[in-house]
C-alpha cells in the first residue's frame, strides 16, 4: 500500500499473512478513530463493508428498521430505492445488508473496479447521509404504520420490517432459536430481539428511530473492511476525503452488555403457535443450552466445534444415538453458536413430548459423565478436526465470495476486541495445537468444565399451543 495516500490514518499493523494469502494492513482513522482492516491480494472479486456496533436495548427492531431505511435514498443518491436500482444495473457478486444481535453490516462485492467504487460510494452515502431525517415516510413504510383497508374497517398495522418479522415469528425453529438466546442472556443485549418483535415494533417512535441512527452511525463507531486487488491506498484516501474527514471523534458506548453467569440451571417452559389442524403430540422441542465462555477465546471456540462433531453431530455419535435410542423426538441436533460476545452450545430434540423432559436431561448428563470417565472416541475427534481444517484450507464458500466470508468471520472477533481483527480467520496454528491435544484429556476436560460443571445453562421446553396467533 502506498503510505503517502493514507496519511489520514495511523497504521496499526502491517504484515504478510500466508494463511490468508494477503498483505494485512490494520489502520485507524486519525480524526474519528474509525477502524479499518485491509486484506490486499490478487483476488479480483473485491469486497467492501462498513459495519457498526448497534446493540439494541429493546425489541422494537430499531437496528433492523435503520438497516432497511438507510437504503431508501441518500443525499448523493436520492433515488427512492437505490438498493433495487443498484442490484439491477451493477456487476456486483454480492450486495446486501444484515442486522445481527449486536451489529449491522453493509457489504458489497464486485469484480469490476468502477462498479466496486460506485457501490462503495452508494453504501457510504446511505449509512452516513440517509434521507431518513428529511422524510418521515421512509420510517413509516419500512418500520410500521397504521392502515385502514376499507372505510370504517379495522385499523391494522403494516410495514416492511413489521411484516417480515411477523413471518419470522411464526416459524417454530426461529421461535426456538430466539427463546434459547432470551433464556441464556436475560439481562444483556442478547436478551432482546434485534430484528424486532411484532408486538414491540409499534412502540418505536420516529424520534427514537432517528436517535439510534445519530448515536451509532458515526465513523467513531464504525468498522471498514476492504479485500481484494486494486489500489487500496487510493480507496482509503477517497473514503477519508469524501466522508470520514467531515466528522469529529465522538466515541459512543456500544460494547454489548455481558450476561452475568447463572448460579444454577434455568428451567423454562414456553409456547409456540400451531394451527388447529396441527397436533400437540410429538411436537415439542426440548433444548439444553450452555454458555461457553467468550467468543474471543478462539481456541476454545474451535475446540468446541471438534467436540460437537464427536459428541452429537456425526451419525452414531454417543449423545445423538443415546437420545434417538430412547425415542426422544425424531430428530436430534446440536450447534455451537458464536458471533456474539458469549457463545453457546445447544442440544435439541425435535418432535418430542413434554413427558420426555426428565429422561432427556438424564441421558444428556449420563452420556457426558460417561465420556469424562471413559474418554472420547479419539477417531471421532480426529475426524471432526480434519473436516474443520479441510474446510479452512480449501476456503471454498460456494456462491459466496471469499472476501465476504473472510470479512464477516473476521468480525466475530474484531467486534469484541480491536486487537483481534483476524484471530478468528487466521487459525492454522490453532488447528495444529488442537490436533496435538486429542491424545490428552483436553476434550474430556472441556466437557467437565463447560458442560457438566457449568451453571450458566438453560433447559428450555418449547410446547405447541393452538390459538396463540391471531
Ligand atoms: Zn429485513
Amino acid at each position: 500500500m502506498n503510505k503517502d495516500l493514507v496519511t489520514a490514518y495511523d497504521i496499526v499493523e502491517e504484515r504478510r499473512s500466508d494463511d490468508l494469502n494477503s498483505n494485512v494492513v490494520v489502520l485507524k482513522h486519525k480524526k474519528t478513530g474509525a477502524r479499518v482492516l485491509v486484506l490486499e491480494n490478487d483476488d479480483d472479486n473485491k469486497t467492501f463493508y462498513i459495519g457498526f456496533r448497534t446493540p439494541p436495548v429493546d425489541s422494537t427492531g430499531v437496528a433492523h428498521i435503520i438497516e432497511h431505511t438507510v437504503l431508501c435514498g441518500s443525499e448523493e443518491f436520492p433515488l427512492k430505492d437505490p438498493f433495487i436500482e443498484l442490484a439491477k444495473g451493477s456487476l456486483n457478486t454480492f450486495l446486501n445488508a444484515m442486522t445481527y444481535p449486536d451489529k449491522t453490516v453493509y457489504p458489497v462485492c464486485s469484480c469490476n473496479d468502477k462498479d466496486f467504487q460506485n457501490l462503495m460510494h452508494v453504501y457510504l452515502d446511505a449509512v452516513f447521509r440517509p434521507n431518513i431525517y428529511k422524510e418521515e415516510k421512509i420510517f413509516k413504510q419500512e418500520g410500521w404504520h397504521y392502515e385502514m383497508e376499507e372505510e370504517d374497517g379495522p385499523l391494522t398495522i403494516n410495514g416492511v420490517v413489521y411484516n417480515e418479522m411477523k413471518g419470522a415469528f411464526s416459524s417454530p425453529d426461529d421461535v426456538l432459536d430466539r427463546k434459547i438466546q432470551n433464556s441464556l442472556y436475560p439481562d444483556s443485549t442478547y436478551g432482546v430481539e434485534s430484528g424486532g418483535d411484532p408486538e414491540n415494533i409499534p412502540d418505536l417512535t420516529y424520534e427514537g428511530f432517528l436517535d439510534f441512527h445519530k448515536r451509532y452511525y458515526h465513523p467513531s463507531n464504525s468498522y471498514i473492511y476492504l479485500y481484494g486487488d486494486g489500489d487500496m491506498g487510493e480507496r482509503l484516501k477517497w473514503i477519508d476525503e469524501h466522508y470520514l474527514s467531515n466528522y469529529d471523534n465522538a466515541p459512543v458506548e456500544s460494547y454489548p452488555t455481558f450476561q452475568k453467569p447463572f448460579d444454577s440451571l434455568k428451567l423454562i417452559k414456553d409456547y409456540y403457535p400451531i394451527t388447529d389442524d396441527e397436533k400437540e403430540e410429538d411436537n415439542t422441542y426440548l433444548s439444553y443450552n450452555y454458555v461457553v465462555d467468550k467468543t474471543t477465546n478462539i481456541e476454545l471456540g474451535y475446540a468446541f466445534q471438534v467436540l460437537d462433531y464427536a459428541l452429537c453431530q456425526g451419525q452414531g455419535t454417543p449423545l445423538k444415538q443415546a437420545l434417538l435410542d430412547a425415542q426422544i423426538g425424531t430428530e436430534v441436533y446440536s450447534s455451537y453458536i458464536n458471533g456474539i460476545l458469549q457463545p453457546y452450545y445447544s442440544i435439541v430434540a425435535k418432535n418430542a413430548n413434554e413427558a420426555d423432559a426428565e429422561k432427556f436431561e438424564t441421558i444428556i448428563n449420563d452420556t457426558l459423565k460417561d465420556i469424562v470417565k471413559n474418554g472420547f472416541d479419539k477417531n471421532a475427534l480426529y475426524a471432526g478436526l480434519n473436516i474443520l481444517e479441510f474446510k479452512y484450507k480449501e476456503a471454498d464458500f460456494g456462491n459466496y465470495p471469499k472476501g465476504l466470508v473472510f470479512g464477516l468471520n473476521a468480525f466475530d472477533s474484531w467486534l469484541y476486541d480491536d486487537n483481534m481483527p483476524l484471530d478468528m480467520i487466521e487459525c492454522g496454528e490453532v488447528f495444529k495445537k488442537l490436533k496435538s491435544l486429542i491424545e490428552t484429556d483436553y476434550y474430556e476436560k472441556l466437557i467437565e468444565t463447560y458442560l457438566l460443571n457449568n451453571n450458566h445453562k438453560s433447559f428450555l421446553q418449547l410446547l405447541p399451543k393452538k390459538g396463540l396467533q391471531e
